[in-house]
Formats: structure tokens, sequence, C-alpha cells
């Protein structure tokens, strides 16, 4: 028996033959993440239980082959790739929410578990769980920690790192251990806080236990409507200077409203250059004291309209637009490419301005739709892969958009991470002194770099145009999840 197939063999045993996929066409579908690379694992296992990923990652330990964790796949930088002949360990399997401790206002769930059903299930308490990725329908709780997710309320309310309290880890040699526990303030290195955002090349989280806080009892969600996104960024800096943090400010600017407009009419007005979403969140009377101040502020910065979602169901389509936006994007061009950048909030409509010179320059409609409040950028550049050359000056938009975040005193991810996508952009921000530090941090928890290599840092194994074509965004209803 050759050696790969004996390595097939001993998964199996641990883990039961269904839940080891190992036939080329079965593993289409792991190839891809949401990003633009794609590449074929050796294997995919699906464990069910810690002691079933420990026992896996004692069998790829022994053979030394190369692990990547993966959770939902909506991943935007290739983190969940698995290159060098990887096996990929899906831990989607793992989805059960363990435990709510309404007392202690915390959760303990398995990685697999998708932020919206831990969400749903913290609700029905008169809970919540804050960060709420975009994506919050699909992605994992794992992949959530793996890659610091923000989203929408994680303006006021800090991104994930901010509410996870510890996790189960298990490392290389499958050794399963907690960094981080039910305790808020616990003494030594915060070695939880170094795992959250280490886009799974420290470790396999394998339990994670995470903070609730009370669901709000009043809720009001406005729309102001501006003449251009600029007039939208200097609005969202005038409500945050004026010392109020709403729950959540969104932007989209007049491709991504016309994108939406043209799959469902959810009311936004066409002609528009941008609206602004701005919730609100908190009890009755200050969500009303807040309201009448945020309206005149929007209204002073420029909005030629201001209006708030009077039901529930209002409020939904109002949320439901934003979050489906790039899926809607689809209706203007067959593929996008969504560059993740983050400048200072306070230099949005510059690094705006920037964006679309770029845009003019290399001829291409780039859509913007973005975490206004936490100064996220994300320019949607839209094109055609069938096009000859379009990929290619694609990525080069892309890398001068991120150039663009660096320059004015931004950085490289806002929320997606490094993964492959950006890796050969580190040197912009970080000394290679920098980066050595973030190796042996990296090689303190995983002495052989067996989890997640070719990832983050320069170097190593490149993606190509070649591989890129063939996996570049398909835009469209349900693109991505
Ligand atoms: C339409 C759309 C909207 C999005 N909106 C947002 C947004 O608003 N905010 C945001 O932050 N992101 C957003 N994303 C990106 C993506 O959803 C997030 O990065 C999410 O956290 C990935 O979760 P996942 O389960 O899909 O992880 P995957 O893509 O499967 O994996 C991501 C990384 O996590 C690692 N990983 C997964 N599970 C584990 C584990 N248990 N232990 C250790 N490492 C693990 C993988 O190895 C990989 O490196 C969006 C994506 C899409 C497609």
């Amino acid at each position: 028996m050759s050696e790969a197939r004996r390595f097939i063999k001993k998964l199996e045993s641990i883990v039961g033959r269904e839940y080891v996929i190992h036939h080329p066409d079965d593993l289409l579908v792991y190839e891809y993440d949401g990003s633009v690379d794609k590449a074929m694992p050796r294997a995919v296992v699906l464990p069910a239980s810690t002691e079933e990923v420990s026992r896996v990652l004692v069998v790829a330990d022994e053979a030394r082959v190369p692990v990547v964790g993966r959770g939902s796949g909506t991943g935007l930088s290739g983190g969940a790739i698995a290159l060098e002949d990887g096996l990929q360990v899906a831990l989607t399997r793992m989805k059960r929410i363990l435990e709510i401790d309404e007392r202690n206002r915390l959760a303990v769930v398995e990685p697999g578990v998708i932020n919206l059903h831990l969400d749903e299930a913290a609700r029905k308490r008169g809970l919540r769980y804050a960060p709420d990725p975009s994506s919050q329908k699909a992605c994992s709780l794992g992949g959530n920690v793996a890659e610091n997710a923000g989203g929408p309320h994680c303006l006021a309310y800090g991104v994930t790192s901010n509410h996870v309290l510890g996790m189960e880890v298990v490392l290389e040699d499958g050794s399963v251990t907690w960094l981080g526990g039910k305790i808020r303030n616990p003494v030594g290195y915060d070695l939880r806080g170094a795992f959250v955002g280490s886009e799974g090349m420290f470790g396999l989280a394998t339990k994670i236990i995470v903070r609730l806080l009370p669901a709000p009892p009043t809720v009001k969600t406005y729309l102001a409507v501006f003449e251009d996104v600029g007039g939208a960024c200097l609005a969202v800096s005038s409500v945050i200077g004026q010392g109020m943090v709403p729950a959540a400010m969104e932007i989209m600017d007049a491709l991504s409203i016309e994108a939406v407009q043209r799959v469902t009419d959810v009311g936004l007005p066409s002609g528009a250059g941008a609206v602004l979403l701005v919730e609100l969140e908190g009890e009755d009377e200050e969500v009303e004291d807040q309201g009448l101040q945020v309206e005149a502020i929007l209204t002073e910065s420029g909005a030629s309209e201001v209006r708030w979602a009077e039901s529930a169901q209002e409020r939904e389509r109002l949320w439901s637009a934003r979050k489906n936006a790039l899926g809607a994007l689809g209706a203007l061009a067959p593929n996008y490419y969504l560059v993740d950048g983050v400048v200072p909030r306070t230099r949005l409509t510059e690094s705006l301005e920037r964006v679309s010179e770029i845009s003019a320059q290399y001829d291409i409609p780039i859509a913007n739709v973005f975490h206004a409040g936490d100064g996220n950028l994300h320019p949607c550049i839209l094109f055609d892969e069938r096009k000859p050359g379009d990929v290619e000056r694609v990525m080069e938009v892309g890398g001068r958009i991120l150039e663009v975040c660096v320059e004015l005193g931004g950085a490289l991810s806002g929320e997606h991470g490094i993964g492959l996508e950006k890796k050969a952009y580190m040197p912009l921000v970080f000394t290679n002194g920098d980066m050595d530090v973030m190796a042996r941090v990296r090689g303190a928890f995983a002495p052989q770099g067996r989890f997640n290599p070719g990832k983050v840092f320069p170097g190593g194994p490149e993606y190509t145009h070649s591989m890129q074509r063939g996996a570049v965004l398909a835009a469209g209803p349900g693109a991505h999840v």
C-alpha cells in the first residue's frame, strides 16, 4: 500500500470512511474559499469531536503533512485554501452550542457553529452575540476567531477579539490545551488574544467561549441619502465627533445602490450618490434623544433625506439590502474583486476620492460598500474575467488601493485577514524585524510551522495569475456564500 493510501486509511480509522474526502472530483469544492485563489487539498477530513481532531493531528504530524482548518469557507483572503498538498480539517460537523450561561452572559460553542445561529439562540434568552460579519448566515465561529472578524455592529461593540473569552485548542502534535477561559481577567500572558486573528496558523480551535451582551430593548435604524459618498463619510465623522457611537454606520455608494435595486426593489433612492445606514440601540429614551441629535447632524452634513425604519420588517429590508449588496453586484458585472483595507475614519473621504481616481485611470468600475464607522474600505472592482488582461488589471488596481490605504495611515486589512491574498504587501507595513517577531510567536504555538503554511508571510508558494484566473469571484446572487 502506498504511503498516501496508508495516510487516508489512518484518517478513516479515526473519523469513519464517509468523513474522509480524497477523490479529486469530491475535492473540487474544497479548492476554494471566497477569495481569488484555489488549490486542491490532498484530502479533507471531517472530525466530530476534539478527540478526533487530536488524533487526526497526530497522524498528520507523523506524516509531516501540512494542516489547514476550514470553517464555512467564506474567507476572503485565501485562509482556508490548502497549499503544499495539505490536509484540510473541516470543522463543520462540530456545530453544537454547548452552553448558554445567562447569568454569566457567556456561551460555549463548537467551532463549526454558524455566527447567526449563536446570535439567534442568545436572543431567545434576551441576549445577543454582537460581532455580525455580513456573511453571518454562513460563516463559522472558528473562522471568525481565526480572522478576528468584524461586522456592522462592531463599531459600538468591538470585533471578535473583544468577545472571545477563551478557547480549547489542538496543537500540531495533537495535544489539547485551553487559552483563556470563563474568567474575564485571567492573569499571565494573553495567549487567547494572540490566537484570535492568527489565521489558522497556530492551532485548531475546537471549543470557543464567547461573551454575550444583553439584547437592546430599542433599536432604531436610519437611512440618510447623500449626493455623493464623500458627504456620507463626512457625516460619519460628524456623528462620532459629537461624542456618539451608534451601533452601526454603513455606507453604500451609487453603484452598490444601483446593484441592490436591480436585484430587488428595497426602496433605496435611485440616483442617490450614497446612502448611510445608522443604527442606534439602547433604552427607549436614550435612543429617542440620540435619534434627534443624529437626524440633526445628518441634515447639517448635507443629507437630502433622512428617514427611519418604522417597523421590524422595514429595518430587516434595509439590512438585507446592505448585507446582500455584494451578491447584487452580479447585476452589474460577471465578476468582482473585493479589496479589504482600512484607513483612519477621518480620511475616508480622501481615500474614496483616490479610489475613484484609480477607477478612472484604469477605466474600471469600482463599487463601494463598507463599515464606514470603523474606517473599513471595501472597494469592489467590477470586471469580466473572460476579457483578456482583466484579471491582471484588477489585481494591479487592488494593489494600488492597498497602497493608498497604507499611505493614508491605514492598514492592509480591515477584517478579512492577510492570508494568501495580501501577503506580498506585508512589507508595506512591517519590517523584516516585525515579521521575524511574528514568526517567532507562531513558532511558540506551532514549532513545525505545519498549520496553514504559505500564508501571511511573504515568500513561500506564491499564487499566480493563472491560479487566480480559474477562481475569480463569480458575482451574482449568493456569490461567495
Ligand atoms: C458576502 C461576504 C461578506 C463578508 N462580510 C464580512 C464582514 O462583514 N466582516 C468580516 O470580518 N468578514 C466578512 N467576510 C469574510 C468571512 O466571512 C470571514 O472572514 C469569516 O470569519 C470566515 O469564516 P469561515 O467559517 O467561512 O472561515 P473559513 O473561510 O473556512 O476559514 C478562514 C480562516 O480560518 C481558519 N479556521 C477556520 N476554522 C478554524 C478553527 N476552528 N481553528 C483555527 N482556524 C480556523 C482557516 O484555516 C482560515 O485560515 C465576508 C465574506 C463574504 C463572502
